[in-house]
C-alpha cells in the first residue's frame, strides 16, 4: 500500500531553473526532484536578454520569431523578451555573478540567430551552474525540497491532485493544491545528445497519461557542435565560440558554412546542424576551429576541460564535431501562464510547449524561459489553488512495475537517432515505428522503458504527420516548407485506465 502525504502548498516536480523559479515566486512551495541534476547545471553559453543600449525586447522578439519557423506565438515571445531584463536583474539581486568588463558592465555575447550582443554569461561558459547556485542559495524556509522520483500524476475525477513517487517497491503519494511539471526536456531519447542522464521526457508522458494535451512533439533541436569523442552525454561546444569567431572547417581546414547560409557559422541552429550532418554523410567530416580565440582556456574553461579530457587542446587542435539532440521544443501544451489542458496541472520550462520557440529555439532563450515563465506560473498558481476532494486514482502499472529501464533503452535511443533524427523520411519514420513496437514488450517491463517507448511512438507519429520541413523538423522527402502546415501539432490521447488508491 502506498504511503500518503497531504501537502498544504503547491508541489513542483523538478529543481532546475524552471522549477526553482516557480518555487521562489510562491509564498510556500514543495519541490520534488529526482537525484539527476537536470540540464540547467550544464548550460554553458548564457541567458539572452535585451540589455544593451542598442537593443530592445522588440528586437529580441523579432530574432526569436525569425528562427521559429513561423510557429512561435507572438504573445508568448512578447512575454519572454519583455521579461528578460527584469529576470537578469532579479538573478543579480539573488547574488548571481555574471561576467563583466573592467568598468563593471555586463559582458554580452552573441550567438547564432541573434542580431545583437545580448547573451549574459558566468565564468565564461559555466552559466547554468552559477544560475543554479544563485537560485538554490535563495531558497529560504518557504521552500521544502523532497528527493523522489515521480512516476505518475495522481488524479481525482476532475483534476490533477498530486504525484506518486517510486523507490524500489515503495510508493509514496503526495496530494497538493496545485502540481507544476518542471521536469526538463527529452534529449536522452537519442543516442547522440548533450543532455545529462535523467533528461528523458518522462514528465511529458506522465502528463499525457493524466489527460493533458501535448504539442509539437516532432520538433527537436539538434545542437550543431557537440564534441565527437565517444562520450555520452556528448560535451557541448557552446555556440558562443562561433560568436567569438570560431569557424567550421573540413579536414583540410576549408570553411564550408558560407555554401549553406549568408550568416555562415552564425546561421540558425537547424541549418548549421544539417550542414554538419551532410558533411559527415558525404564522408568529409566537420571540425570546429577555435584557434583564433585569444585566451581560450581562461574564457571557456568548461569547453577546455571537456576537450582536454580527450587529449585535445582547443587553442591548438581542430575539434571534431557532430550535431546532437539538445533541446525539445515539444512537450506539454501550456499557455503563457503555464496552464495545461487539465485543471490542477501547470507546466513550465523545457517540458512545456508554450509556443515560445515554435519549430526552432533561438539559443540562450531557454534559461530565460525558465526564469520568466517560472515567475508567471507562480502568480497564476497562487490564484488557482484547490484542495483536492474525492477518490484519488493513479495509472495501474505505476503501482507495480520496476522503475529503471534495461538495456533495450539503448536500442530505442539508436533507433531514434538513426530514423527520427536530423534528416527524416516517411519510410524511415515507419521503420522507427515498427522497430519501437517490436521492442515494446521488453521496454514495457519497466516504467522508464514504457515512458520512452510511448514518447518515441508519439514523436514518430507527429513527425509522420508533418509532411514538410520546418525548423528542427526536416523531411528529406518533403524538403520544402508548406504554408498550409503553419500550425502546431496537438495530441490529445485522454487519460489512461487508473485504479483508486485513496
Ligand atoms: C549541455 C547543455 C548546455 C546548454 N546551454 C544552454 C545555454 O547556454 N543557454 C540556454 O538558455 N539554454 C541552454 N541549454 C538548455 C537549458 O539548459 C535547458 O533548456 C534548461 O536548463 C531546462 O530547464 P528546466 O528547469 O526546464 O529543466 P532541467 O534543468 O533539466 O531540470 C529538470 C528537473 O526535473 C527533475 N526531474 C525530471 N524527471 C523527474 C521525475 N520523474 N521525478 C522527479 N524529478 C524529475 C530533474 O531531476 C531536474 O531537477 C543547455 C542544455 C544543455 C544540455
Amino acid at each position: 500500500m502506498a504511503k500518503l502525504s497531504r501537502l498544504d502548498a503547491p508541489l513542483i516536480v523538478g529543481a532546475g531553473v524552471a522549477g526553482l523559479s516557480v518555487a521562489l515566486g510562491l509564498d510556500r512551495a514543495y519541490v520534488i526532484s529526482a537525484p539527476d541534476a537536470g540540464s540547467t547545471w550544464w548550460a554553458q553559453g548564457g541567458i539572452a536578454a535585451a540589455l544593451a543600449t542598442d537593443d530592445s525586447p522588440r528586437a529580441h522578439a523579432e530574432d526569436t520569431l525569425a528562427v521559429s519557423g513561423g510557429l512561435a506565438g507572438a504573445a508568448a515571445v512578447d512575454a519572454l523578451t519583455r521579461g528578460g531584463p527584469a529576470a537578469i536583474e532579479r538573478l543579480i539581486e539573488m547574488g548571481a555573478e555574471f561576467d563583466r568588463n573592467d568598468q563593471g558592465e555586463l559582458l554580452l555575447g552573441r550567438e547564432g540567430g541573434h542580431q545583437k550582443h545580448r547573451v549574459v554569461h558566468a565564468d565564461g561558459d559555466a552559466t547554468g551552474a552559477e544560475v543554479m547556485r544563485a537560485l538554490n542559495a535563495s531558497l529560504g524556509e518557504t521552500v521544502t525540497v523532497i528527493e523522489g522520483r515521480v512516476v505518475d500524476l495522481v488524479r481525482t475525477a476532475d483534476r490533477v491532485a498530486g504525484v506518486i513517487t517510486a523507490a524500489g517497491k515503495q510508493r509514496h503519494i503526495y496530494v497538493a493544491p496545485a502540481v507544476v511539471m518542471a521536469t526538463g526536456g527529452a534529449g536522452r531519447m537519442y543516442s547522440m545528445t548533450t543532455n545529462p542522464p535523467g533528461v528523458t521526457g518522462e514528465g511529458i508522458v506522465m502528463a499525457c497519461r493524466a489527460g493533458a494535451r501535448l504539442a509539437d512533439l516532432e520538433f527537436v533541436q539538434f545542437h550543431p557542435t557537440a564534441l565527437l569523442a565517444g562520450k555520452d552525454p556528448m560535451p557541448l561546444l557552446t555556440e558562443a565560440l562561433r560568436g567569438e569567431g570560431a569557424t567550421l572547417v573540413d579536414p583540410h581546414g576549408r570553411r564550408f558554412m558560407d555554401q549553406y547560409h549568408p550568416m555562415a557559422e552564425l546561421a540558425p541552429r537547424d541549418i548549421v546542424a544539417r550542414a554538419i550532418f551532410w558533411q559527415h554523410d558525404r564522408g568529409s567530416g566537420a571540425y570546429l576551429d577555435a584557434r583564433s580565440i585569444i585566451n581560450f582556456h581562461e574564457r571557456f574553461p568548461t569547453v577546455t576541460a571537456h576537450a582536454m579530457s580527450v587529449d585535445l587542446d582547443p587553442a591548438h587542435d581542430l575539434l571534431p564535431v557532430s550535431p546532437a539532440a539538445h533541446y525539445y521544443m515539444g512537450g506539454i501544451d501550456a499557455d503563457t501562464h503555464g496552464r495545461t489542458s487539465v485543471d490542477g496541472l501547470w507546466a513550465v520550462g523545457e517540458c512545456a510547449s508554450t509556443g515560445v520557440h515554435g519549430a526552432n529555439r533561438l539559443g540562450s532563450n531557454s534559461l530565460l524561459e525558465g526564469l520568466v515563465f517560472g515567475a508567471r506560473v507562480a502568480l497564476n498558481v497562487s490564484d488557482h489553488m484547490v484542495d483536492p476532494v474525492g477518490d484519488l486514482s493513479v495509472p495501474k502499472e505505476s503501482l507495480r512495475l520496476p522503475v529503471l529501464p534495461g538495456p533495450a533503452l539503448e536500442d530505442l535511443r539508436k533507433i531514434m537517432w538513426d530514423r527520427v533524427g536530423l534528416v527524416r523520411t516517411g519510410d524511415g519514420l515507419w521503420e522507427a515505428r515498427n522497430a519501437i513496437l517490436e521492442l515494446g514488450p521488453i521496454l514495457r517491463r519497466t516504467i522508464a522503458g514504457r515512458d520512452a517507448a510511448d514518447l518515441g511512438l508519439m514523436m514518430v507519429m507527429a513527425a509522420l504527420r508533418r509532411s514538410e520541413s520546418r525548423g528542427g523538423h526536416y523531411r528529406a522527402d518533403y524538403p520544402d516548407l508548406d504554408p498550409t502546415q503553419e500550425h502546431r501539432t496537438l495530441i490529445d490521447t485522454g487519460a489512461v485506465e487508473t485504479v483508486v488508491v485513496g
